[in-house]
């Protein structure tokens, strides 16, 4: 058995009786509104200006991936917005600074959630069923979008939530504590605390725990082949197959998120992919067809593919919620193009939250909530076929409940 500090036993006692994404201590900041209300933003509406600490402080570490450039500029490498900081800036993802030439991050063992999860919360299907996933964030996010689920904590600086501390060995000792078979980099977006996420996951792989990374693929491509090499499983959202709308609804490109699905591929990390149906923006049926074509061709048909169901949200508070109708005709669509593996999420009981073998196509995991009342695989294999059913699969079937 191991021993866990007192703060550890604290973390996960939270984590356990949580059943929400954003804990109730990650508190809204005082005075806190949507959108990007703090420091002087600059005329492309990105970086903070004038908005870093004097000085670092004992979360800050030294940023990975950044170039020095003249009169003490930095420009970070780790995300496409390439940020380019004068002494004294702010990131746009608001976790990174320029302190005297030199690009610090501010949440290097700062986590503002520390949740246990169930791993197909994540949402991850095919990813050893069941097991437990040891849960962190920080603040922070490189991307705006206008339904963000998060935004308490992913649109605010990390000075402005209540924090926390547990450094990368620590969050290690705190997951094997509660017998996690995993460490989920969640909730906001990891690819901004690449530092802390990449420390921990270093040192998860060395004690035989997997990584995850549950992420919106925002990332460029060299820390990502550097995370390549200690993740075992993903999920990447895909926001909608459409560039203008990314610039739209998220603040973002897509093409730098096809790159990362490309290079998940080809370095045979097991993702799954969601794609959040956002009416009005997400929901047009030739560009959901157009997204299935593409998945197909680059990426193949086993990678599964989760439809999301919006709710009402952040700044797109007065849209309805996806009408189920289009959720399931996006299912058969996808399936129908040849996707093997495709799935509807918030949506209780229905068909499409199950596996069905894309061969024979019996019943292989029947999920009620977080629940699984069917499963039948023997490994990785259809009990019924014997067909080979992509992901990471246990040996002798899910964990106990
Ligand atoms: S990770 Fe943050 S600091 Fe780095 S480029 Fe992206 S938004 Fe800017």
């Amino acid at each position: 058995m191991n021993k866990i500090t007192r703060r550890q036993f604290l973390y996960c006692s939270a984590a356990l009786f949580s059943a929400s994404a954003i804990p109730a201590w990650a508190a809204r900041p005082s005075g806190a509104k949507p959108g990007n209300e703090y420091g002087k933003e600059d005329v492309s509406g990105r970086v903070f200006r004038g908005d870093a600490p004097e000085k670092p402080w004992k979360w800050s570490h030294e940023g990975l991936f950044y170039d020095k450039l003249k009169n003490d500029r930095v420009i970070c490498g780790v995300c496409p917005n390439r940020c380019n900081l004068a002494p004294g800036d702010r990131s746009v993802c608001r976790s990174k600074v320029n302190i005297g030439g030199t690009l610090y991050t501010l949440t290097y063992g700062n986590p503002c959630a520390v949740h246990l999860d169930p791993v197909e919360k994540k949402p991850l299907f095919h990813f050893k069923p069941r097991s437990k996933a040891f849960s962190i964030a920080t603040t922070g996010c490189n991307l705006r979008c206008l339904n963000c689920q998060n935004w308490e904590i992913s649109q605010v600086r990390p000075e402005d939530v209540r924090y926390s501390e547990l450094f990368p060995k620590e969050a290690v000792e705190a997951a094997k504590g509660v017998s996690a078979e995993s460490i989920a980099y969640t909730y906001s977006e990891p690819v901004t605390f690449f530092e802390y996420m990449i420390g921990t996951a270093r040192i998860a792989k060395e004690e035989g725990i997997y990584n995850l990374l549950i992420s919106n693929g925002y990332i460029n491509r060299e820390p990502l082949l550097e995370l390549c090499r200690v993740v075992d499983g993903a999920n990447v959202n895909l926001k909608s197959f459409s560039d203008s709308i990314y610039r739209k609804l998220n603040g973002g490109r897509l093409q730098p998120v096809l790159e990362t699905f490309r290079t998940m591929h080809e370095k045979g990390i097991h993702f799954e992919i969601t794609n959040l149906v956002v009416p009005g923006y997400a929901d047009d049926q030739e560009m959901v067809k157009r997204m299935c074509e593409w998945i197909v061709e680059s990426l193949g048909p086993d990678h599964p593919l989760h439809f999301l169901r919006f709710f009402p949200k952040y700044k797109l508070n007065r849209l309805p919620p996806t009408p189920l109708s289009t959720l399931t005709r996006f299912r058969e669509l996808a399936l129908s193009g040849g996707i093997r593996y495709v799935y509807l999420g918030n949506v209780p009981d229905n068909e499409g939250n199950n596996t069905y073998c894309h061969n024979c196509h019996k019943m292989l995991v029947e999920r009620k909530g977080y629940l699984i009342p069917e499963y039948n695989l023997t490994g990785n294999r259809c009990k019924f076929c014997n067909t080979v059913i992509p992901g990471v699969w246990d040996e002798g079937g899910p964990g106990p409940v």
